[in-house]
C-alpha cells in the first residue's frame, strides 16, 4: 500500500519528527510483517532515522552539516537557484529510509525516530510511505 502526508516546514533548515505519523499509517494498514519505505520526492529535503529524544542531536547534525557544506559558498547552482548547499546536503543524507515491520509495529531502538530534514525551507513537503508485506 502507498500512503502520503504533507509537512509544512517553518525554518530554513530543520529536522521534524515524523515517527508518529508513520506509525499510524502502519497501524491502519494492518500489515503484521513487512517493510516500510519512507521517501521524500524532493531535491532539497531528506529522511533520517536517528535520535528523536534529545533535540541537541538534531541541532548538532544541522550545525555540523553546515560546517561541511556552508549555506553560502562558491557554488555553480547558486547562479540560477540560490540553494546549492541544500542539494548537496540532501544528496549526502539521502531521500529515504527502509524500516522493518514486525507485529504491526516498526522496529526502532528506544531513542530512534524517523525525521524529515529540511534544507531549503520553509516549504510544503510530501512524505510518501510504501508498506510491503
Ligand atoms: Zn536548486
Amino acid at each position: 500500500m502507498l500512503k502520503e502526508f504533507k509537512i509544512s516546514t517553518t525554518k530554513k533548515q530543520e529536522i521534524i519528527d515524523i515517527t508518529e505519523k508513520v506509525k499510524q499509517i502502519i497501524k491502519n494498514s494492518g500489515v503484521e510483517k513487512g517493510l516500510c519505505f519512507v521517501y521524500v520526492p524532493h531535491a532539497t529535503a531528506a529522511i533520517i532515522v536517528n535520535e528523536n529524544y534529545d533535540s541537541s542531536v538534531c541541532k548538532d547534525i544541522l550545525a555540523q552539516l553546515e560546517k561541511l557544506i556552508p549555506s553560502k559558498g562558491n557554488y555553480e547552482h547558486d547562479k540560477m537557484d540560490d540553494n546549492a548547499h541544500a542539494h548537496i546536503k540532501a544528496s549526502l543524507i539521502g531521500p529515504s529510509e527502509t524500516l522493518i515491520i514486525e507485529e504491526n509495529e516498526l522496529i526502532l531502538g528506544t531513542w530512534q525516530g524517523i525525521a524529515l530534514v529540511e534544507f531549503d525551507g520553509p516549504r510544503n513537503r510530501r512524505v510518501i510511505v510504501k508498506i510491503k508485506n
